[in-house]
């Protein structure tokens, strides 16, 4: 059964900018009309995520231009995730939508989203149905990523959903109740549950400006994701030694039986010292993989928070600062 929704309703938008000084203007041209169709009862929450250019001075002239568009101005770069945090935790819409600043994500495809909720669903997602704009490597790695995690994880992640989305604001106020401190916000969206549906668009190229996420970050952003998600990298050790011990034993008979058939010939020098060789490597991969799970378990006993806010700019009340909701 649906929900009713309200027939006054806010919608917020919520948008992380790194470095969008070439974008923005294209940005809120594209984005103002489509919402003023939709409601005229909206914000546009923009969050400064650390940017070295003009972006902090574009968004207040644009402040002024249209007090719908806020600002809050993050202390340094925080990386987009939890650009996308300090943004939820301000925005108080009925519904809230997700976008990045960059038109990669179609803002004609939020009235959409609104007819969706509007029937009911809590969340709706867009999926990228053709990523031709995506440099060829980008969807290699994306590909092999979403299958590897779609694998491991125990909460199913539904590939090529971006974080392009439209959320019931009882959607975001369970989102603000995960307090994890390592934030893989896609894997946090399908562990949530509620009343999903997809749209499915085509990603467009970048309108101004260009891709924040260089090879190593996006690397990164993959292990978090598995790590975050799942604990059978851990559990790939009780395998791994079973499988090795098994065949530590059959080598042993193998040598025994030699042994009696042919004798000692040359002393077991170079047999010995592979041994030693593969069950250290071993050991250090498995290290390593307890590293990554310490890591995380480190990070969140630091009880840091999330984020930390420089200004804020168009917001009625003083909220209280750093991460926590
Ligand atoms: N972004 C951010 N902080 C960062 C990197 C990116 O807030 O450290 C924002 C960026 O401004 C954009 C969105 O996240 O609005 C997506 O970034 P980008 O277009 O670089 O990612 P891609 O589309 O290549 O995945
Ligand atoms: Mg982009």
């Amino acid at each position: 059964m649906p929900d009713s929704r309200p027939g006054q309703f806010l919608l917020s938008v919520v948008v992380p900018m790194y470095n969008e000084e070439s974008g923005i203007g294209i940005f809120f041209d594209t984005i103002e009309p489509i919402l003023e169709q939709v409601t005229s009862n909206y914000e546009i929450i923009c969050v400064n995520d650390g940017s070295a250019d003009s972006t902090v001075e574009l968004l207040k002239q644009n402040h002024l231009r249209n007090p719908r568009i806020r600002l809050i101005n993050l202390s340094r770069n925080f990386g987009k995730e939890l650009a996308t945090t300090a943004g939820l935790d301000h925005a108080s819409g009925d519904a809230i939508v997700l976008i990045d600043a960059d038109l990669q994500d179609p803002p004609e495809l939020i009235p959409d989203m609104v007819d969706r909720w509007m029937d009911g669903y809590d969340m709706v997602g867009a999926i990228r149905s053709d990523r031709s704009s995506d440099s060829f490597g980008k969807r290699v790695s994306a590909n092999l990523f979403y299958r590897i995690i779609g694998k491991l994880s125990e909460t199913p992640l539904p590939a090529n959903a971006g974080d392009f989305r439209l959320m019931d604001k009882r959607v975001v106020a369970a989102l603000k109740r995960l307090p994890e401190r390592t934030r893989f916000m896609k894997g946090l969206f399908a562990w949530l549950g509620f009343r999903q549906t997809m749209l499915y668009f085509s990603r467009q190229p970048r309108a101004a400006g260009s891709s924040k996420w260089a090879f190593w970050k996006l690397w990164n952003f993959a292990l978090e994701g598995i790590f975050s998600f799942s604990t059978f990298p851990l559990r790939i050790w009780t395998y791994m030694g079973m499988i090795t011990a098994f065949f530590a034993m059959c080598y042993m008979f193998f040598l025994i039986f030699r042994t009696l058939i042919i004798g000692v010939d040359v002393p077991g020098y170079a047999s010995v010292l592979v041994t030693i060789l593969f069950f250290s490597g071993l050991n250090m991969v498995g290290l390593g993989i307890i590293g990554e799970y310490l890591g995380r378990v480190f990070i969140e006993v630091k009880q840091r928070p999330l984020y930390l806010v420089q200004e804020r700019v168009g917001f009625d009340e003083e909220k209280s600062d750093g991460g926590q909701p």
